[in-house]
């Protein structure tokens, strides 16, 4: 059989170190573009129905983290709508096509977060073609490395709280009326919400933001019967890394520090989010899980 995400492997061996030369995207970056490829779980997410019928809007899904939960959505059931920025159409299709394969809806949603009435408007496109929305993951996230605060633009901040904090905020508003009780939301922070980086000041506070607002919000929704959970990456090979997410000379060792010793794959991160999706979690809310390869957390 080949491999898949229950195969017992050793951890610190499942992938080679990505031997990547600096690479340097501009935009957001796209994962057609990674020198060294991704694994978003394409060959090897095995659904067995743990998300059976169920309507998913995923932010961010054309690359990265929020692809391979939208691949492996699709494969455990679920119809997946997907927002990401135009320029990432290319991604977005590959993503469109896989979901399509495993035999579920895909709805394409291209636009900008930080237009706060497209961030709302994608609850009602999904609403509107696939008759409901149970699963919200909010997990478009802007990330770009600025060495000295006094260079850090008021434009920068205003977008990177735009496009982590804001837009969560709009989006999950607007879904709250859609969801019955049984429906969850995620939230994707990030390690960095603990160990902030000093060059990532203005990201680091939107991604402590964002374990704040969920762990509030799950207390208040509790009682509807909808669960708010966080996942928190660790160092992942995404396009965001290589977007300005991270200076391009530290790239060769990116996830080398971590008790795991390598980089995390997307297709590593999707599990959580089908376990904090589906009922198997039902007494999981306000919770952070934590993908890191190991680091420490609070
Ligand atoms: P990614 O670049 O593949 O995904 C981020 C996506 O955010 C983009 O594809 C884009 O579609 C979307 N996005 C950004 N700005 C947008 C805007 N204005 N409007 C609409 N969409 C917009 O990178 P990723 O690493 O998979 O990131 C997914 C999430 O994971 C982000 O929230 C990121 O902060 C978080 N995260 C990543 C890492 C990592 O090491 N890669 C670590 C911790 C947390
Ligand atoms: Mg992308």
């Amino acid at each position: 059989m080949a491999a898949d995400q229950y195969t017992f492997e050793d951890p610190t061996k499942k992938y080679a170190d990505i031997d990547t030369t600096a690479q340097y995207q501009e935009g957001s970056g796209l994962d057609s573009q990674l020198e060294e490829t991704a694994d978003r779980g394409e060959k090897s997410y095995r659904g067995t129905g743990r998300l059976q019928g169920r309507k998913a809007l995923i932010t961010g899904a054309d690359s990265g983290i929020g692809a391979a939960v939208a691949i492996a959505y699709a494969r455990e059931g679920a119809d997946v709508a997907l927002s990401y920025l135009p320029e990432e159409e290319e991604d977005a299709k590959a993503v469109v096509a896989l979901i399509e394969e495993a035999g579920q809806k895909a709805l394409a949603l291209p636009g900008d977060l930080t237009d706060s009435a497209y961030a709302k408007g994608i609850v009602e496109k999904t609403v509107s073609a696939f008759g409901g929305l149970d699963i919200l993951v909010n997990n478009a996230g802007k990330q770009q490395h600025v060495e000295d605060l006094a260079e850090l633009t008021d434009e920068q901040f205003d977008e990177t709280f735009k496009t982590n904090v804001y837009a969560m905020f709009w989006t999950t508003k607007a879904a709250l009326p859609h969801l019955a009780p049984g429906s969850t939301i995620i939230n994707t922070s990030s390690i960095q919400a603990y160990s902030p980086s000093e060059n990532l000041v203005d990201y680091a506070t939107t991604k402590a933001s964002i374990n704040a607002f969920s762990k509030a919000l799950a207390q208040q929704l509790a009682p509807k019967g909808i669960r708010v959970n966080v996942v928190a990456p660790g160092p992942i090979w995404t396009p965001l890394q290589t977007a300005g997410g991270q200076p391009t000379d530290v790239l060769p060792e990116f996830g080398e520090q971590t008790p795991l010793g390598r980089a995390g794959q997307p297709a590593e991160l999707a599990p959580a989010y089908v376990f904090l999706a589906s009922g198997e979690s039902s007494y999981v809310s306000g919770e952070t899980l934590n993908v890191n390869g190991g680091m420490p957390t609070p």
